[in-house]
């Protein structure tokens, strides 16, 4: 059995906790940076420590400001007010060429009247390497990335679309960057090739120590490839943690819905309980250190109970949905009675076996929570 000291106040996000966990420098901080377009604040006074070596993901809504603040540690554009530094040093007036540091774009930007060597030497001949010396390294650089070293005077336009991507990839690294920056890069990529590049990037990542600042949208490649996940939204970073300490212990509503599927219930504390109106539940003996909230459980937590069984609340109710998951299936509970009104009485999400005995659409069924597996927020 867990801990029973149950769902906690949600720490307040803390970017200098970055700094403290490992002591040294961080590769980059952001202190008030703030751009703003024509009125609007595109990123809001964000505060923030990107670790040394550190596989750095950013997720939020589409306009949340992803690619702007991306943009300005890239030296790409500037903050409107704030100050951004590189291991310590300010860098918000150097441009992007003259920062130790390269960009992966969605659009991949490869020029397509080049071959694939010119393409990931091209930084190298910007700054006057001699083209034998560009040629050994795009060489091996295409080693590092996992194309055929014949590809070196290939046509870019010949080439597939992973392929492109690794390209983009290699010419990125070609000027040994000491932070590569990453907006979307396998977004318009199919989903098989997707999952081998990010597993491949993951593994650069790994390999080169370097520190990678990665925008994505697929929430299941932030939480494969990262070591801490920012969530932005409306131009602020609203919380950042670990992959699973994100997923499962948001510090808002709107970080536990955005992670994936999860159930929010209005918590109500009252005299030695709290208690779910919309779904007439109480916890006895339990507490919550406001007056009212919300509790949040993803799926996962409700456990089907098989006859006679018990959990510290349960929810009956009709399955109305399923889900297949693999070997488990996300089941969608109608709750039986006591709620406010049958109006207002949610969905409820649940997990259980998919094995054959597991029971299907129109069954009634109990679902098992302890409130230890759920996680108040207040807002
Ligand atoms: P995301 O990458 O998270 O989808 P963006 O950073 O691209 O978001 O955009 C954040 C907001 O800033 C949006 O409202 C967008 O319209 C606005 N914006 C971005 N770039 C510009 C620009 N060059 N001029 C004016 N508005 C911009
Ligand atoms: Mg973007």
């Amino acid at each position: 059995m867990s801990d029973r000291s149950g769902p906690g106040v949600a720490p307040a996000t803390s970017a200098s906790a970055a700094r403290t966990a490992d002591g040294g420098e961080p590769a980059l901080s952001l202190v008030g940076v703030t751009r703003v377009f024509g009125g609007s604040r595109a990123v809001d006074a964000v505060d923030l420590e990107i670790r040394e070596g550190e596989f750095f993901t950013i997720v939020g809504p589409s306009g949340s400001g992803k690619s702007t603040l991306l943009r300005m540690l890239a030296g790409l554009d500037r903050p409107s007010a704030g100050d951004i530094l590189l291991r310590g040093r300010r860098v918000n007036d150097v441009p992007a060429n003259a920062r130790p540091t390269a960009m992966v774009f969605q659009s991949l930007a490869l020029f397509d009247h080049m071959s694939v060597g010119d393409n990931i030497a091209f930084a190298l001949k910007m700054r006057g390497v001699a083209r034998l010396e560009r040629m050994e390294r795009a060489r091996a650089l295409l080693d590092v990335v996992h194309l055929p070293a014949a590809y070196i005077d290939k046509p870019v336009t010949q080439c597939s679309g992973g392929e492109r991507q690794r390209v983009a990839l290699a010419r990125a690294l070609a000027s040994d960057p000491e932070i590569l920056f990453f907006d979307e890069p396998l977004s318009a990529i199919d989903n098989r090739l997707r999952k081998l590049l990010q597993v491949e990037i993951k593994e650069l990542h790994r390999r080169t120590g370097k520190t990678f600042v990665y925008i994505t949208h697929a929430l299941e490649e932030a939480m494969v490839m990262s070591d801490r996940v920012a969530l932005m939204r409306a131009g602020r970073i609203v919380q950042v943690a670990p992959p699973l300490e994100i997923y499962d212990r948001p510090t808002s509503r709107f970080v536990a819905e955005f992670m994936g599927e999860v159930n929010v219930w209005r918590a109500v504390r009252e005299a030695g309980a709290v208690t779910l109106p919309e779904l007439g539940l109480a916890f006895p003996s339990e507490t919550i250190p406001a007056p009212e909230g919300f509790l949040v459980a993803r799926p996962e937590k409700l456990a089907l109970l098989r006859e006679g069984g018990a959990a510290p609340a349960t929810i009956a109710g009709t399955i109305v949905d399923e889900f297949v998951l693999g070997s488990r299936k996300q089941i969608h509970l109608r709750p039986d009675g006591a709620g406010e009104s049958a109006r207002e009485r949610p969905t409820v999400f649940g997990e259980i076996p998919a094995d054959a005995a597991a029971p299907g659409p129109g069954a009634r069924v109990r679902l098992g929570l302890a409130f230890a597996d759920c996680r108040f927020v207040t807002e």
